[in-house]
């Protein structure tokens, strides 16, 4: 895909001083103004990544509601459960979605049943590193109420990938997982079937159980393995790791 060079003007607004007065300024605003600020100030340089297994399907609505060409990435790791596939295809014409797919360069086979790190790092991490080469703000759906390893995200973050700087945004990092709820049934947003059969977070289906009454949202993925992240959202560097003031 084509995407515009960065300017001096974006340049200067990716530097961590001015990312973390932004967070500061965006931090109650609504996930649709802080999804704009973004999309105004990073245009046709940010990517909106969806994996249609959570209620983060939310964001590519509200993305396509403000700026219907804004690319919403999409990783198929090629292990996804079909009911994920089936609602890409749903939302994909439904709101007429830019959705742009990116699949691993390797096929790693099985992997998965002796090395959950390697089989991440070829099928969702490095696929998309290859995406975020097109872009400067990378927006996606983490929230603070996944559980302890997310407990501190900002709605803005600068990060760096292979020494560029990034701007992390998660427009719902302050939203709890019932409100996103609500947002999806107010507005009729149709929803991974397989969050009504106990799943509470979808990821590949070899590595994704079901959770149980009291467990972390995430307590269903790669369960019992000590594993708690694909690795997509630790490769960056974040300049801000304690949060901000
Ligand atoms: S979640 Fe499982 S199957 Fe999917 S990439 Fe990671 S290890 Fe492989």
């Amino acid at each position: 895909m084509t995407t515009p060079t960065r300017d001096a003007t974006t340049s200067e607004l990716l530097s961590p001083t001015r990312l973390q007065e932004a967070a500061a300024q965006l931090r109650d605003r609504t996930p649709e103004e802080i999804l704009a600020w973004t999309l105004e100030r990073f245009p046709r340089r940010t990517a909106v990544t969806v994996s249609f297994g959570g209620p983060g399907v939310a964001l590519a609505y509200m993305a396509a509601q403000i700026e219907p060409s804004t690319p919403i990435v999409f990783l198929d790791t090629g292990f996804l459960f079909p009911e994920t596939y089936a609602l890409r295809d749903e939302l994909v014409k439904r709101y007429a979605l830019n959705l742009v797919e990116y699949k691993p360069l390797t096929d790693p086979g099985p992997l998965y049943e002796t090395d959950t790190d390697g089989c991440c790092a070829i099928r969702k991490v490095e696929p998309m590193q290859r995406a975020l080469g097109d872009f400067d703000a990378w927006v996606s759906g983490v929230r603070r109420d996944q559980g302890p390893t997310r407990a501190k995200t900002e709605v803005i973050e600068h990060h760096l990938v292979n020494g560029r700087p990034l701007a992390k945004v998660y427009p719902l990092a302050y939203w709890t997982r019932g409100q996103i709820w609500g947002y999806l049934l107010d507005k009729g947003i149709p929803y991974n079937p397989l969050l009504d059969q106990g799943y509470s977070s979808l990821g590949c289906w070899p590595c994704t159980r079901a959770t149980r009454a009291g467990e972390d949202e995430r307590a269903g993925r790669w369960s019992g393995s000590g594993k708690t992240e694909c690795g997509l959202h630790t490769f960056t560097i974040s300049s801000t790791p304690e949060g901000l003031p």
